[in-house]
């Protein structure tokens, strides 16, 4: 389909994007909800799976925004699979940093809100 001469996105590959933007969305909002209280059970026995495994990464925003600049079509493209893409840089934990997982290129701490994500290895789902 076409609007305008631009090809619009549609069919099961645009409801698995819509998918993948509603769980970010409830994964940064329970993560707020979590640090101002709230218990999620679930996400406390993922994040201590995620903080064993060998696929975190420690990145600085500007670090993360440089891969997403690098891959941005590709990022848009597949949006629903970013464990496709190439991984994220293995980098140790420093100041100012965020978790994230070099597979899925997710925010782990958010991730593990989202009650639809699961894990790209089966660590958990
Ligand atoms: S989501 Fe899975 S692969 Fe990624 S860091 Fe967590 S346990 Fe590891």
């Amino acid at each position: 389909m076409s609007c305008c001469g631009k090809k619009l996105i549609t069919g099961e590959s645009a409801i698995a994007k819509l998918e993948k933007i509603k769980n970010i969305a409830e994964g940064f909002t329970k993560l707020a909800a979590s640090r101002a209280g709230v218990n999620f059970e679930y996400a406390k026995e993922r994040l201590a799976i995620c903080q064993s495994c060998e696929n975190v990464t420690w990145l600085k925003d500007r670090e993360f925004a440089a891969w997403l600049n690098e891959n941005k079509i590709e990022v848009l493209k597949s949006l629903e699979s970013l464990d496709k893409l190439s991984d994220l840089p293995k980098k140790p934990h420093r100041a100012l940093t965020r978790r994230y997982c070099v597979k899925c290129k997710c925010n782990i701490m958010a991730k593990v809100h989202s009650k639809e994500e699961k894990c790209p290895e089966k660590w958990w789902e």
